[in-house]
């Protein structure tokens, strides 16, 4: 499930923008990994990258828990690998060779990968956990997250787990449970206990839950994130709980705290571009839209997205140039946007403090004549230092750049220029 946003007409958008900039994702296999040393009971797996690692995999994993199947799992930043065929039972080692072939190299289309789909360049050999036995086995959803309206965590959790939980979230909400836990004070006793009794446990699964939820809670807030979902929390046949699944975000400003865990990062995953700016130092999150910007500010930059919306447009990325944007900055920030096909226009929206607006005007017309051929409408709206000076500047230029002063002039022209 995407992250959910608490609903806000108006922030709704800003809430995304947010969660997307703060986030950095990791694997299933690595989610685990942390889950683990939390003390949250997991599917045992093995990470390959090729179709002979998974054999070896499969005999250790064999060792260690005695397992005659396993599952084949494509490990790649995006859930809805089981329905896109990312999710494979195995019930020999001649099978896991053969389905390590299959989804190694494999371009694996999602619901949340988009139409492009992910590259798979890892699997996760997992002992299979799906075993007959005393009881039937249940799947649960449950998942921690940071409720931004109060500030406080929230777990969500649902006896309707698996690989459903959109349907679920979408036409039966009811069925997805809240516990709202103060960071203060931590998970309640109480509160875990409530847990496992609405997911209808009894016996020795009930205090299986109550310790895996405790566990959970602690994984979550150890490790800085800003969510722990695990889909499904699987209730196994001798009335285990364990989680078999994990997707978990971590947040970047914390990251710092966390030397092992910021090794976790696999850029193949992430957006070239974003790659990219970073080493420009750029603060740049790609979106779909078709408006670039070019803002200095991150809190500028989230208000000029807004604006976009409101004037007919989506934006295509967030990009802080800083504080200290000098012409150069302004200009590999302009190939950056250029990058993405989707620009139809760019608007650039600085507010001299620091900066003089007629520096960046400057950074402006060189970049357009250092870059030569941008086809796209450029929209100036410099206020602050200078403005005036800056706005001369690119009058003067004789470019394809239009200059405002006022934000309003500065909509209105990126509506025009989209029609
Ligand atoms: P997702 O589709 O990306 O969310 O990947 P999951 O890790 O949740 O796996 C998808 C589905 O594979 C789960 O909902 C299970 O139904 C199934 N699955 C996962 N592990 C096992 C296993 O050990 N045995 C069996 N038989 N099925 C499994
Ligand atoms: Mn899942």
């Amino acid at each position: 499930m995407k992250v959910p946003m608490m609903k806000c007409p108006i922030f709704d958008g800003h809430l995304l923008y947010i969660s997307k900039f703060l986030c950095m994702n990791i694997h299933e296999y690595q989610g685990k990994s942390i889950l683990s040393r939390y003390g949250v009971r997991i599917q045992e797996g093995i990470v390959a990258d090729s179709p002979e690692q998974a054999v070896e995999a499969a005999k250790s994993l064999n060792k260690q828990t005695g397992t005659q199947w396993w599952v084949v799992k494509a490990q790649i930043h995006a859930g809805g690998r089981g329905k896109g065929g990312g999710v494979k039972l195995a019930k020999s080692l001649d099978d896991v060779k053969d389905l390590a072939k299959q989804i190694l190299g494999m371009t694996l289309v999602t619901h949340q990968t988009g139409p492009e789909g992910k590259l798979v360049n890892k699997v996760l050999i997992a002992e299979d956990v799906y075993y007959p036995g005393e009881t039937p086995t249940r799947e649960f959803y449950m998942s921690v997250l940071l409720n931004r309206g109060t500030g406080r965590n929230i777990i969500m959790y649902s006896t309707e787990g698996g690989m459903d939980i959109e349907t679920v979230a979408e036409k039966t909400p009811h069925l997805i449970f809240k516990e709202e836990v103060d960071p203060r004070v931590g998970l309640q006793g109480f509160q875990a206990r409530r847990i496992a009794f609405n997911l209808g446990l009894s016996g020795n699964a009930f205090k299986e839950m109550v310790k895996f939820v405790s566990a959970l809670y602690k994984a979550y807030e150890g490790s800085d994130a800003s969510l722990f979902e695990i889909n499904p929390v699987l209730k196994t046949s001798d009335d285990k709980i364990l989680a078999v699944d994990a997707k978990v975000n971590l947040d970047e400003n914390a990251l710092y705290r966390h030397p092992d865990l910021m090794e976790m990062r696999d850029i193949t995953e992430e957006d070239p571009i974003e790659v990219e700016a970073k080493k420009f130092d750029l603060n740049y999150v790609k979106l779909d839209g078709n408006v670039g910007c070019m803002v200095n500010g991150a809190g500028l930059a989230m208000a000029t997205m807004d604006m976009i919306k409101m004037s007919g447009g989506e934006p295509a990325n967030f990009l802080d140039v800083g504080g200290t944007a000098s012409a150069k900055r302004v200009e590999e920030a302009f190939r950056i946007i250029l990058k993405d096909p989707n620009v139809k226009a760019i608007l650039v929206n600085i507010f001299g403090g620091i900066v003089r607006c007629d520096r960046v005007a400057q950074g402006v017309v060189d970049a357009y004549q250092n870059i030569g051929e941008i086809d796209v409408p450029i929209i100036v709206r410099l206020q602050g230092t200078n403005a005036e000076e800056g706005k001369q500047l690119i009058d003067a230029s004789g470019l394809k750049v239009h200059s405002a002063i006022q934000l309003e002039d500065a909509a209105r022209l990126v509506g025009e220029v989209l029609r």
